[in-house]
């Protein structure tokens, strides 16, 4: 679990550019946590907002909550939503209002909300089907389980520049966060919610939002934190790659850790985007289209039928491909995907991702950027200064292009002198400036050599993009493209990049 650094501690304490809730949100908060509340007192305070109480009302004759009798006045709907449901409401609503107002430019507030308002959709879902008391919690915790993205945004905007925190895989923007400050957003928001003085069970959801297996929770806490993390899960499958395989592991995780059989959850889907207007509706944003949401739930509810069948006929396949998945992670522990002078990459394991970030890339309509990378005239530095010496600078530039890049990017040596990046949801423009960077670190780097001397060495790139611009057939051609890039460079004298859709252009 991540931990987070006292300055930054500091930071979320003090700042006053990050909205904290409004004061109504507050008061709603502490009548919560009183277990004498009583109604009329609620009924005061949250009629004390006429927005919040149109909503409440709102709320109570709606679907969600659909009962045969309609709700004519807000002590009415009171009754119908419970005490704790309209002020967890309330303060869901207050907060996102809040919340609302951080959006500024350089990240993408839709897909924030899209993601989150989905998850806390799941997260009700989840708990009603667990037949959860405590539902409007992990509502709440489901649609607050990525505050800590705003917060990053705030204080850190530049930690997700050129990346795109909501086209790459949920938990490596963690990763990314990690390397950029020293902490993720699953621990600022947990720690942001302590600093509201916000329930305990929430603030430990939010640092647990991407575990569904609530590992060294507390046995009583585990449901809670199972149905926010699966939340985000299945919101991902939603958003994302909706395959077959992915379905498949939401249906197992969904089974394993909080009983809901595959055909069940199958249905959910469908239970999900009839709930998703009203959602909509409560924190006043168009995020979806009704037409695109039939065709994702009945895929999804298909395959999960038919993963239903599947696993009954054939419990051997899951054993099978759960040994598979074993063997194949001991072999990625056996370090035989690295290169062991450099300890870059090795080429088997680059081809291998490619072909993978190929096939993520073409699905989603992702960039994917490779890029070539050969030093000038090493033949000659080997030369003149030994072999050692050349083993050192192929280990110094390794080292280099780790440094430059982003931790999600992979670093390989394809053999001899030559190396390959490939940069999954790098555009073309993005590309251009990890050329400008690698070109520029090497001609600062000097090695020096085991007798004191210095060397200087310099770099040749070629870059393709795969994008909505530049399609390819295949990992092969895009790979084929930056390698004559690269041939361009040498030809145009060396210490440079070539971009391939320059050479094509021209
Ligand atoms: P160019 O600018 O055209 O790339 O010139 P170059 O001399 O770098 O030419 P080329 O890329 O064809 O040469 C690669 C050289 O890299 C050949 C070999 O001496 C050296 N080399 C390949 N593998 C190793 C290695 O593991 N260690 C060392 N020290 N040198 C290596
Ligand atoms: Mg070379």
């Amino acid at each position: 679990m991540s931990q987070i650094p006292d300055h930054i501690m500091q930071r979320l304490r003090t700042c006053t550019t990050f909205p904290t809730p409004p004061p109504v949100a507050m008061k709603v908060l502490q009548l919560a946590q009183n277990p004498d509340i009583d109604l009329a007192k609620v009924a005061d305070t949250v009629s004390a907002d006429p927005a919040i109480a149109a909503k409440v009302m709102r709320i109570a004759n709606s679907a969600m909550y659909a009962r045969r009798r309609q709700s004519a006045n807000l002590r009415q709907a009171l009754i119908t939503l419970g005490l704790n449901a309209t002020l967890t409401l309330a303060l869901s609503f207050t907060l996102v209002q809040t919340l609302k107002k951080t959006a500024t430019g350089g990240f993408d507030f839709q897909a924030y909300w899209r993601r989150t308002v989905l998850s806390a959709a799941w997260g009700k879902l989840l708990a009603s089907e667990l037949g959860r008391r405590d539902a409007e919690e992990i509502f709440l915790a489901s649609l607050l389980q990525d505050l800590g993205m705003l917060v990053v945004f705030k204080l850190w905007p530049e930690v997700y520049e050129g990346i795109a925190p909501f086209k790459i895989e949920h938990p490596r923007i963690c990763q990314h966060e990690q390397n950029c400050i020293g902490t993720d957003h699953r621990a600022i928001g947990s720690a942001l919610l302590g600093i509201w003085n916000m329930p305990a069970n929430l603030v430990q959801a939010l640092q647990h939002s991407h575990d569904p297996s609530a590992a060294g929770v507390d046995a009583e806490d585990k449901p809670f934190i199972r149905a926010v993390a699966m939340s985000g899960e299945l919101s991902d499958v939603w958003l994302g790659a909706r395959n077959d395989v992915t379905l498949r592991r939401v249906g197992q995780q969904a089974h394993k850790y909080l009983g809901i059989q595959p055909h069940r959850l199958g249905e959910m889907f469908d239970l999900v985007r009839e709930q998703l207007p009203v959602a909509e509706e409560l924190f006043q944003m168009e995020l979806y289209d009704a037409g695109q949401l039939q065709d994702i739930t009945d895929a999804a509810r298909e395959t999960l039928m038919v993963h239903n069948l599947r696993q009954i006929a054939d419990n051997n396949m899951l054993e099978k491909s759960k040994r598979e998945l074993e063997e194949e992670n001991s072999e990625l522990k056996t370090e035989n995907v690295r290169d062991p002078l450099t300890n870059a990459h090795n080429r088997r394991f680059f081809e291998d991702s490619l072909n993978r970030e190929f096939e993520t890339a073409s699905r989603h309509g992702w960039p994917l950027s490779v890029v070539f990378v050969d030093l000038d005239k090493f033949k000659q530095v080997n030369d003149n200064f030994g072999h050692q010496a050349g083993d050192a600078i192929l280990q110094a530039v390794a080292q280099l292009l780790r440094n430059t890049l982003r931790d999600s990017d992979i670093v390989a040596r394809y053999g001899g002198d030559e190396f390959v990046l490939l940069l999954p949801g790098i555009d073309a423009g993005k590309a251009d400036s990890v050329g400008v960077r690698v070109c520029e670190e090497a001609r600062k780097r000097n090695v020096q050599t085991t007798d004191g001397r210095q060397v200087g060495i310099t770099l040749s790139l070629g870059i393709a993009t795969f994008d909505s611009h530049n399609g390819f057939d295949s990992p092969k051609a895009l790979l084929a493209a930056a390698d004559s890039a690269l041939y361009q460079s040498k030809k145009d004298g060396r210490d440079r990049y070539t971009c391939f859709d320059k050479i094509k252009a021209a």
